[in-house]
């Protein structure tokens, strides 16, 4: 399998399989235990938080809560934020949220919750005009994603949190930052600092499934969304999942390795090859966001008049897997809404494929899935004038 859908998922690297099988074969125990602390399991997940620390260039004061993934991190954020925004207060987001953000907010506005939802241009980003004009004193919560998983665009997060600030300077800022962790150097200590609550997921920069995290800054409080037995200083009970925290954190530290040696331009380079070469076969091409700072692995394009849904799924016959958009949709018939929101037609919008590159793909597996898409679309290449 061709794999270039790493937005959905990525494979481990090595070492994330090694540790976590070493944490599941002789070192199972409960990290609460006598004997767990003994053979400093406190340390590993320590040493975790580390990694997520310097991979998303936070500081160590900065507390980092190990959640079931970006999904929870996201829901519990947003339940933070609805607590605070109860009595005359109101929240904002933007209309290309993941549906974990967009739904729980929907959830809480149908339970009274005022919820504004910013606009983005055609280029998929942030309309922070919009975003200016909406802003008020009593704005209590934000949540703004910093990637977006369909067209890789990065929003203008720090402008965004400056004017929010600048309105409403005890407002709870939160991102989902699931697609950008470990797919770009980030530094929420500099132009990122006024950022609050960070997402992240462990399974979208080579760790395993099921674990993340929300990053809480220094001095932020906020209430668990998960009680019990009041593992994580209280912050969110259930067993403290050691492999999956061993694993992730070796999958931040190879990452971290990974951008001192520049590796995303190497995946920035092999995605703009793609481009280039889709553009010069299909002239009339979409390529969406291209115009906005985007994700170096990240390319959302369509072949005008080809159905994505068809394409997709001749090309997993031939052994590359590219998705139609958003995994967490793929299955569903209607095209991206992002695409729509961007003032895409439904046409086009049913023409879009996502491909994810990651640091493993290479030149000839492009190369592959443009002669493959040339093959199906070939009788109707030049006939793409949008
Ligand atoms: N946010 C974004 C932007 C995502 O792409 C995803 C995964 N598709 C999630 C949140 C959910 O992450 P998880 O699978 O860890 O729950």
């Amino acid at each position: 399998m061709i794999y270039l859908d790493n937005n959905a998922t990525t494979k481990p690297f090595p070492e994330v399989v090694k540790i976590i099988t070493r944490f599941m074969t002789s070192r199972f125990w409960n990290a609460s235990s006598a004997y767990g602390q003994a053979d400093g399991l406190d340390g590993t997940v320590e040493s975790a938080k580390a990694a997520i620390r310097m991979l998303s260039g936070v500081g160590s004061e900065d507390e980092v809560v190990f959640t079931s993934g970006a999904t929870e991190s996201n829901v519990w954020a947003i339940t933070e934020g609805a607590r605070r925004a109860a009595g005359d207060g109101w929240v904002l987001s933007s209309q290309i949220e993941h549906p974990s953000v967009r739904e729980t907010l929907e959830h809480f506005q149908e339970q009274r919750l005022p919820v504004l939802w910013v606009r983005i241009t055609r280029e998929g980003v942030l309309d922070l005009d919009e975003l200016k004009e909406l802003v008020d004193p009593n704005l209590r919560f934000v949540s703004l994603m910093l990637a977006h998983n369909e067209t890789g665009v990065i929003q203008p997060l720090s402008e965004a949190a400056a004017i929010i600030r600048e309105c409403s300077p005890e407002c709870l800022i939160h991102t989902d930052a699931t697609q950008a962790l470990g797919k770009m150097p980030i530094s929420f200590s500099d132009d990122l600092n006024e950022v609050d609550l960070v997402s992240f997921s462990g399974h979208k920069f080579h760790g395993p499934k099921g674990i993340g995290g929300l990053i809480i800054r220094n001095g932020v409080l906020i209430e668990p969304l998960i009680r019990g037995g009041g593992q994580q200083n209280d912050l969110r009970s259930g067993t403290i999942n050691t492999p999956a925290i061993a694993g992730i954190g070796a999958a931040a530290n190879r990452c971290c390795e990974l951008f001192q040696k520049r590796h995303h331009e190497a995946v920035r380079a092999i995605r703009d090859h793609f481009e280039a070469h889709i553009s010069s076969v299909f002239p009339g091409a979409l390529i969406l966001g291209k115009q906005s700072p985007r994700l170096p692995n990240t390319s959302f394009f369509g072949i005008p008049w080809n159905d994505a849904d068809d394409l997709v799924l001749a090309l997993v016959a031939k052994g590359i897997a590219v998705s139609k958009g958003s995994s967490c949709s793929a299955q569903s018939i209607e095209p991206s809404r992002t695409a729509a929101q961007m003032g895409y037609s439904y046409e086009e919008a049913s023409s879009l494929i996502r491909f994810s590159a990651s640091c493993e793909t290479t030149f000839e597996e492009v190369n592959l899935l443009v002669e493959e898409l040339q093959d199906l679309c070939g009788q109707n290449r030049n006939c793409g004038k949008i």
